[in-house]
């Protein structure tokens, strides 16, 4: 396809645009397909990685390559339009998604780049390490431009392949600029018109065709070009969301109840909300759900006419409604392709353009801010715009997943991951660290997996930390990624107490606390077997600080017994009891719990006893549904005291800790398991405390009484004991 001009080229010559060069000769930048593996010879496959890249690049060309069946592109992002030093590779069988990853690159000689894969999905233990390097050049027989990558893992060169170039864009898209009867469609502009623009930008014909072009999308335009005539001819007639949406299932050709690589603009006269353009095609239309949403977006004459600012000198007011037509219907376009506000960059969210993490999100430069709202004003902004969208936006246009970007697919502004995962570009003053507590990360079957989270001061100064929202779903954003799945969102069953509480942590000290990522509100995570990938990012300060990825393994079930456990087992209401460590009132939930005692290989028998016996520690009361009903007929209220039971909770946990603690507390979780110290303390002393004094003397306390309950060894209590003074309440 070098060389071929594409259908965009043709129809914006047509429309008077012009269109720059494309310097096929000198640009490597586009995208490539798989052509083979190298067969790695034995020599260089155990080079140390710094002498593997000058290896593969001499020995290249002497190898044969294996074909494989299914399909494989990589997107090379080195020089062209805005370059981004990123190469990013998806890959598919003949089914389904296989593997995506993106890597920033940094050139390391004439023809070789060199980078760290930071966005793996979705094997992520097997890519999180992975390093790439790209060497590019010419097929010596055909001339053909190609590229090929080494993989490297662990210090060793894991295996080598070829791509071929293909184009020089990353994705496509189609565009039908349809218009409503009277109104005509602006879709180019020309960039010395205003006199309002950066002395460095180029004097052209700027048309939505070759913006996109820029911006990596090999454009074309719709040929069915159409006039939607307005019902009851009324020139001021306002538009609707609803009604948007119906019009383009009406007029758009290429509309279809379908993720696709197109999208529909409709250049109108008047919305009922006076908007200079719309995404009209939400997740949701008037309480109507629209799963193929982000397919449409429209822009408005009258709108645009009404809203130039008081300040715009009146010669100049045509381009600036040109230049504002442009912008507007760019800027909504990029609302489709999933691009939000560079503001909207929220703090706790886990939209993969997550800006650059600081508050200086409402001074970039781009289609997708809002010039009028601009914070030092709309001529700053048009001062410096080079009509471009801003770095992070096209890595994430060109390099995201496809189904992130792709209008009808992904939900608008979520289902998205973590932009920036092994690059930690955060605050460097915080380690966010994950662990399990046995060195394997193995669980077996049926435990829901605990993660042991700390964050440690790494400064060199006392810091204040946000503690509520370390220990809290708003603040923490923990991402669980399978190996055949998409990323998927931890939310927790509850916060702990304390809120808005902050701690200071001197350099060094670290705040600790256990997360049950096996099962949450959305309901259990990692329930079958196999290996899963664990992140989370916390903001402090308006810093990200991105954990390490951690990789957990869940085993295969041991048994018959452990299977047939499972349909019972994994319910909302056995994951929420043993997240909250026991319920008296868990009726059915409590005898799934006792089956799972009996399955005394497998620690979830150590989980089950804790569940079952910490609710025995405290007397409480319980407004519960009686059996009798009041005269009106409604259910009786009443209050139930229970009586803690020491006897039957020594019975319950004795068996648990029969080997030793640890596995016990390893099971349930280190802070988890410090947090109801105090109540077990109190209880093998024979007194069970009231519910309140219990509550109380529940905060900071220290892991001392842990000895007489539950023996373990001097470290391991010494490491409990240092936890327990971070732990947060
Ligand atoms: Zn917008």
């Amino acid at each position: 396809v070098k060389g071929v001009r594409t259908g965009a080229d043709i129809s914006a010559e047509a429309a008077g645009v012009k269109v720059p060069p494309i310097k096929t000769k000198s640009r490597r930048s586009g995208t490539y397909l798989y052509a083979g593996d190298y067969v790695l010879p034995a020599e260089v496959k155990h080079l140390r990685r710094a002498a593997a890249a000058s290896a593969i690049a001499d020995a290249r060309l002497l190898h044969r390559f294996n074909p494989w069946f299914g399909r494989e592109e990589v997107r090379l992002d080195i020089d062209g339009d805005f370059p981004q030093m990123v190469i990013s590779g998806t890959g598919w069988n003949s089914f389904a998604l296989l593997s995506h990853w993106i890597a920033r690159l940094t050139q390391t000689g004439t023809h070789t780049y060199h980078g760290v894969i930071f966005y793996p999905e979705p094997k992520l233990d097997e890519w999180f390490y992975f390093e790439v390097t790209a060497i590019v050049g010419n097929d010596p027989s055909s001339g053909d431009q190609i590229l090929d990558l080494v993989f490297m893992n662990a210090d060793m060169v894991t295996y080598a392949r070829r791509y071929t170039f293909q184009t020089q864009f990353f994705r496509k898209i189609e565009l039908e600029f349809d218009y409503v009867a009277g109104v005509v469609p602006i879709t180019s502009f020309h960039t010395s018109a205003h006199p309002n623009r950066p002395s460095t930008l180029v004097h052209e014909d700027l048309g939505i065709e070759t913006i996109l072009e820029r911006a990596g999308f090999d454009t074309t335009l719709s040929g069915n070009q159409s006039e939607v005539p307005l019902a009851g001819a009324l020139s001021d007639a306002a538009w609707e969301d609803k009604e948007l949406h119906d019009a383009m299932q009406v007029h758009w050709s290429s509309y279809a109840e379908r993720p696709q690589w197109a999208l529909w603009t409709l250049f109108a006269g008047l919305h009922s909300q006076n908007y200079l353009g719309v995404m009209f095609d939400w997740q949701d239309l008037g309480g109507i759900p629209n799963p193929y949403h982000r397919q449409g977006c429209a822009i408005f004459e009258s709108g645009l006419s009404a809203a130039v600012p008081w300040n715009v000198q009146p010669g100049d007011v045509p381009s600036w409604i040109a230049r504002q037509r442009v912008f507007t219907a760019v800027h909504e376009i990029g609302h489709c392709l999933n691009l939000a506000h560079p503001h909207e960059g929220h703090p706790h969210s886990t939209f993969w353009i997550e800006q650059d993490g600081s508050a200086d999100n409402e001074f970039t430069l781009t289609f997708m801010n809002h010039p009028i709202n601009y914070l030092h004003g709309h001529n700053v902004f048009f001062q410096n715009f080079e009509f471009r969208f801003s770095d992070n936006e096209l890595l994430f246009l060109r390099h995201a997943p496809g189904r992130f970007v792709e209008p009808g697919n992904s939900a608008w502004m979520t289902n998205h991951a973590f932009q920036r995962s092994a690059e930690a570009v955060g605050s460097p003053d915080f380690e966010l660290r994950l662990s399990t507590a046995s060195a394997t990360g193995r669980f077996a079957y049926l435990v829901p997996p605990v993660i042991e989270a700390a964050l440690i001061n790494r400064s060199t100064e006392a810091r204040n930390v946000p503690a509520s929202q370390f220990a809290d779903q708003a603040g923490l954003v923990v991402m669980i990624g399978s190996e055949d799945g998409p990323m998927r969102q931890w939310l927790p069953y509850l916060n702990h107490c304390g809120m808005g509480e902050s701690r200071t942590l001197l350099p060094g000290e670290a705040l600790y606390d256990s997360l049950v990522v096996g099962a949450g509100r959305t309901g259990w995570n990692m329930t079958r077997p196999g290996r899963y990938g664990v992140q989370a990012v916390l903001r402090i300060a308006d810093r990200l600080v991105f954990s390490n990825p951690l990789t957990i393994t869940v085993e295969a079930p041991a048994s018959r017994a452990e299977e047939r456990l499972a349909v019972d087992f994994f319910t909302p209401e056995v994951g929420r009891v043993l997240a909250v460590n026991g319920s008296r009132i868990a009726g059915g939930v409590n005898d799934v719990l006792a089956r799972a005692l009996e399955l005394k290989q497998n620690p979830v028998s150590k989980l089950a006893a804790m569940a079952l016996a910490l609710p025995l520690a405290l007397d409480f009361k319980q407004l519960e549904v009686g059996p009798t009903e009041t005269p009106d007929g409604r259910p009786r209220k009443r209050f139930t005291t229970y009586k803690a039971d020491p006897a039957a909770l020594r019975a319950l946990l004795a068996p648990a800790a029969q080997e030793g603690a640890e596995g016990l507390i390893e099971t349930m979780g280190h802070a988890r398991y410090l947090r109801e110290v105090p109540a077990l303390a109190r209880l093998f002393g024979e007194e069970a405390p009231p519910r309140s004094a219990a509550a109380k003397n529940s905060r900071r306390t220290k892991a001392e009484p842990l000895a007489a309950i539950l023996p373990v060894g001097g470290s391991y209590a010494d490491m409990l004991a240092s936890k327990s003074a971070g732990l947060t309440w």
